[in-house]
């Protein structure tokens, strides 16, 4: 099998780095992520400037863009390697119900996805790295037991706990639970006193009933969301159709 890795937190993060060695006896891997830390991301591509892709010492590659940039071009030919699967993460803090729309950990994932590959993302849900092993060591078994049996290709939204190997309960299928709006936007001054703004953090979880990814990872469990990317209203389609003129 040969994985395509990436991630948004840069290709010096400790995640991609611990996904790396984790799958590396059991795949050919390709690291391709970005040369810095570009969370929050999306699935945007970098279409003002020219991409460069740096080979590091230790053999993985940076590219000075986005996560999807780096899928984007890693699957368009900027390398001689076919993947059968593409992976990212383990992303450095939790990607779950609305953040999967702003995460680049998922946007790697999906620009994979996109190119009609089973892909997976995944994330530890505490900041921090503790336990790093542990997801680590789940990612790999997660993949080397065999991938789920789907139609692909498949979209898969993984979420770690921050917990000992040990103490993670089985893996369960997961819908993405719902947040409220984000926290205002904070405004203050720089140090010359021009005003400035940082985005607030996430909104507290809205909808963290049984079922949704929020609710299996408060219980220890690793949360597993098969994602798509149709986003038709299908109920307002028809009600929209009566409505047009
Ligand atoms: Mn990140």
């Amino acid at each position: 099998m040969r994985i395509l890795i990436s991630n948004d937190d840069g290709y010096l993060a400790p995640g991609i780095e611990a996904l790396a060695a984790a799958l590396a006896p059991i795949a050919d891997i390709m690291v391709c992520a970005p040369d810095s830390n570009r969370s929050g991301s999306s699935n945007s591509l970098t279409l003002d400037r020219p991409l460069i892709i740096y080979r590091a010492a230790n053999g993985f590659h940076s590219v000075n863009g986005t996560p999807s940039d780096c899928v984007h071009i890693a699957l368009t030919g900027g390398f001689d390697f076919k993947p059968d699967l593409v992976v990212s993460g383990i992303n450095q803090g939790q990607n779950m119900g609305d953040d999967t729309l702003y995460s680049g950990t998922v946007a790697a994932a999906t620009e994979g996805y996109l190119f009609g590959l089973p892909a997976i993302a995944f994330s530890q849900v505490q900041h921090g790295w503790a336990h790093l092993d542990g997801a680590a060591r789940f990612a790999r078994e997660f993949i080397e037991h065999g991938l789920p049996d789907l139609p692909k290709p498949f979209l898969l939204n993984v979420n770690i706990p921050n917990l000992p190997y040990d103490e993670l309960k089985p893996a369960v299928a997961t819908r993405l639970g719902k947040r409220h709006v984000s926290e205002p936007v904070i405004r203050t001054k720089d140090p010359h006193g021009r005003e400035i703004f940082w985005i607030g953090p996430a909104g507290a979880a809205k909808d963290a009933s049984e079922g949704t990814d929020f609710h299996a990872t408060s219980l220890g469990h690793v949360s597993v969301t098969p994602l798509q990317i149709d986003l038709t209203h299908s109920q307002h389609l028809p009600l929209l159709r009566k409505a047009m003129p």
